[in-house]
């Protein structure tokens, strides 16, 4: 039931010249007290999202270190999905709970999956609320648990938190993006806190010539002898890209040639999502210099790094972010970058210094007409966001916190 994970070789020592030789030097010494910790990653599922964005690096760095680790993903059918989408809702602040009916499928495919998990681990990291329960069934086929949470849980429903906290308390260890996400009554010094990274060498974040990413935006219609805004992100409204078309239609007024580019990707099976994208579309009535690009137009890793290279101004205007992918995504590429100013974002952007910070859109219209017109201040906060991500949101600065981790736990 549980289906084992494929992923690629990653060697640390190709990130030594972009996170410099006291990290990895660092990663090798923590690594050679653990060689051999069988790991096991739980999550449930291997597509899209940040969770399996990370673990495509993170496992196979973990692998080039030493350790013996593996990711499965749990099964679950569509009424189990449902239910875990509600649960994630909820959890992020939308007051409605599931039915007592919802919370046994719950159960149910947590239970289920539990039968199928292997035993012998040292270790089993698991991901996010889905497969949470896992660890009651089967307490026994690790030697330690630890509850790996990618989510904001700073203002969540209380009723669904409260029914989960006891089964997560069991955890011997958990680990939080931010220290305003851990719940009251999880605490202690098994509460970690450590914030995602991306991969510098992965296709999304690779160094790409400039003239190849205007070969690529050119395909997608863009005029690229003229500005571009773009926002990577699902259409959700969290993500905003509604206030983002607000904020570019009062930058047109100052500066009509600026075009925008809402990147987004669409799993098939979202309801939700689609909705969503179609009153984006509206919103934008027609306006040819607004792009509205989905995965289903071919728009995959090369591409979202192709705009976010291109883009000469990045915006997350996230009213809601758990950490953002996105932002350290956008930063790597030495763009100017505005950002909402909630949850993970501030983490990644000190305003005025590695980007802006704003709370409206017609803050972040102020913002990147101050941009546009002072391309100084763009090279300028670009060079700085850059260099904040490489110090703090690279992969290998990730795994260096894993080892820590497990090296309390051995
Ligand atoms: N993403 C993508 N294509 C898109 C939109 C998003 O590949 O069209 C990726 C994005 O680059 C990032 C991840 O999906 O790596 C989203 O993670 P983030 O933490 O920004 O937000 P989430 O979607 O998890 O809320």
């Amino acid at each position: 039931m549980l289906q084992p994970v494929a992923v690629g070789h990653k060697s640390l020592a190709d990130y030594t010249h972009l996170v410099g030789r006291d990290l990895t030097a660092e990663v090798r010494e923590l690594a050679s007290e653990l060689e051999g910790l069988k790991v096991l990653h739980l999550s449930a599922t291997a597509f899209g999202g940040g969770v399996s964005e990370i673990l495509y690096t993170l496992l196979p760095l973990m692998r080039d270190v030493g350790l013996d680790a593996h990711w499965h993903v749990m099964i679950g059918r569509e009424e189990f999905y449902n239910a875990t989408k509600l649960m994630h809702n909820a959890l992020q602040g939308h007051p409605l709970d599931l039915s007592p009916s919802e919370w046994r499928i719950y159960e149910d495919y947590n239970e289920m999956n539990a039968r199928e998990l292997e035993s012998g681990w040292d270790v089993i990291i698991v991901h996010d609320p889905q497969p949470a329960l896992v660890r009651q069934h089967v307490a026994d086929k690790a030697r330690n648990w630890i509850w790996r949470c990618h989510i904001d849980l700073s203002t969540p429903h209380p009723p669904t938190l409260d029914h989960l906290v006891p089964f997560l308390r069991e955890y011997d260890g958990s680990v939080f993006h931010l220290r305003q996400y851990v719940p009251d009554g999880l605490g202690g010094d098994t509460v970690h806190i450590c914030p995602p990274a991306i991969d510098p060498l992965s296709p999304k974040n690779m160094a790409l010539s400039p003239e190849d990413a205007a070969f690529v935006c050119d395909q997608f219609g863009i005029d690229v002898d003229r500005p571009l805004m773009c926002q990577v992100s699902r259409f959700d409204p969290w993500k905003d890209p509604i206030g983002v078309i607000d904020a570019y239609r009062s930058v047109t007024a100052e500066i009509p040639n600026v075009q925008l580019a809402l990147v987004g990707s669409m799993a098939t099976d979202d309801p939700e999502g689609w909705t969503f994208f179609n009153s984006t579309l509206e919103h934008a009535r027609g306006d040819e210099d607004i792009k509205i690009l989905n995965n289903l137009n071919n728009v995959g890793a090369i591409e979202v790094n192709a705009f976010q290279s291109q883009a000469d101004v990045l915006v997350q205007k996230s009213t809601r972010e758990g950490f953002g992918l996105t932002v350290s995504e956008a930063l790597w590429k030495a763009r100017p970058f505005i950002g909402g100013d909630v949850g993970g974002i501030p983490l990644q952007v000190e305003d005025g210094r590695t980007g802006y910070l704003v709370s409206s859109p017609a803050e972040c219209a102020e913002r990147t007409i101050e941009i546009l017109g002072e391309p100084a201040l763009g090279k300028r906060l670009g060079r700085a966001g850059k260099e904040h991500v490489r110090e703090h949101f690279l992969t290998p600065r990730l795994l260096r916190d894993w080892l820590r981790i497990f090296g309390g736990l051995a």
